[in-house]
């Protein structure tokens, strides 16, 4: 049985308030076992000396895309699934070496099931990468924001999109996503900014399609999460039983207070607004989201300054893959300037993702968690940045980067 002690110049264990200063993290075939002051040194532990840096449970990303081609949609329609399962190894590479080692996909555009393979591929050994966590599909109304159809009219029989109009097909549609074997539920029920043809402040699906859609997931055993923007939408996903409210763009008081009783989290994906602001400001916005973002911008920010003042559990997301995965990492920080604490910004990107992912093993730097363990120079109680200075990164107790020792190369 492999041993590693891991020697921490500073530790944050994911549910802490503060870091807990200098300790030691002893590590037995993948696992962690033992966390404290001096944990030994067993007589055939490798010894891992980061007395330089600030350790933290691995970060976990709640709301990524790695299978969708944000900025290169019309390019990416015409790519078969296999290369989009190839490119999402490498964003999923590149974003595991910036401190990710789990990662919730938040659905493909594809008629295959490409992050599934790319998920089971990384499981079995045959990929290097983060534990993937995966809804495989945005489930639709028909001109809903998961529709492609009128996005790419010549391209609208190649099952880009999931789509459908009645509770019967919605069933339908929840349940092949189970049958291929897909983690979590994926709906979509207001419009979005970057798609043509629809609005966030509007409500796509109708009540008894959401229920619909909420009652199968249920049934299944399958967690559902929601794309949401109208204050409405986002009180309709919890109606339904959301456990996640995506994005929740234009969410009012009532709705962040009905999240806190359900016990729902919100996945308030604040970099990418900033990523949107800055293509506004710089005239590179595409055309259809111009007009919608321009007039939301300032009701966005000032919901995610409310939902930062609330005491809803909010999980770390960012939407990756609409924008640069090198840019994912900054979320910490557009959440610190939204309000947030630093205590509470990393444990959205630890703790509370695991919570929110019911994964009890992951999160935490305790006894019996999975040695899912990065590491960065400085304190990000004390300054949040150097979140994006990671240059550690164990999953499952292997090594993927470690100064000049790179995997992920
Ligand atoms: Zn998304």
């Amino acid at each position: 049985m492999p041993k590693t002690v891991i020697i921490c110049g500073n530790l944050f264990d994911g549910v802490s308030d503060a870091s807990l200063g200098p300790m030691e993290v002893l590590v037995e075939d993948g696992t962690i076992t033992e966390v404290s002051g001096s944990v030994g040194r067993p007589g055939d532990a490798k010894v891992l000396d980061l007395s330089d840096r600030t350790v933290s449970p691995g970060f976990i990303d709640t709301h990524v895309h790695l299978c969708v081609d944000g900025l290169n949609l019309a390019r990416q329609t015409l790519q078969c699934s296999p290369v989009k399962a190839l490119a999402g190894l490498h964003y999923a590479q590149q974003y595991m070496r910036f401190g990710f080692t789990t990662l919730r996909d938040m659905g493909a555009l594809d008629p295959e099931w490409p992050t599934l393979n790319l998920r089971d591929a990384i499981d079995h050994g045959l990929a290097r990468g983060p534990r993937l966590i995966v809804a495989a599909h945005m489930i639709s109304a028909t001109a809903g924001h998961g529709d492609m159809q009128g996005m790419f009219p010549c391209r609208c029989h190649m099952g880009l999109s999931r789509v459908a109009d009645s509770p019967a097909k919605i069933r339908e549609l929840v349940r092949m996503e189970h049958a291929f074997g897909g983690d979590w539920i994926k709906t979509l029920n207001t419009g979005g900014y970057m798609s043509a043809g629809d609005d966030p402040a509007r409500v796509t699906w109708f009540e008894d399609e959401m229920l619909a859609l909420g009652e199968t997931s249920q049934q299944l055993g399958l967690p559902l999460a929601v794309h949401t923007g109208a204050a409405e939408g986002c009180k309709q996903a919890l109606r339904a039983g959301a456990r996640s409210l995506e994005h929740c763009y234009l969410i009012d008081d009532e709705g962040i207070a009905m999240a806190e009783k359900a016990d729902a989290f919100l996945v308030p994906t604040m970099q990418m607004t900033r990523e949107d602001k800055a293509l506004l400001l710089a005239g590179k916005l595409p055309q259809h989201a111009v007009w919608k973002f321009r007039r939301d911008v300032a009701a966005i920010e000032d919901a995610q300054r409310r939902m930062a003042r609330s005491n809803a559990k909010i999980a770390y997301g960012t939407d990756c893959g609409m924008f640069p995965f090198s840019d994912g990492i900054l979320e910490f920080q557009a959440m610190t300037a939204a309000g947030l604490s630093p205590a509470r910004a990393l444990k959205a990107g630890t703790a509370v993702a695991a919570e929110l992912l019911q994964r009890d093993d992951i999160g935490m730097l305790a006894p019996g968690k999975l040695a899912d363990i990065v590491a960065m120079p400085g304190d990000p109680f004390e300054d949040i940045a150097v979140t994006a200075k990671v240059d550690f990164v164990m999953k499952g107790g292997q090594v993927y980067r470690h100064g000049s020792f790179d995997l992920l190369q």
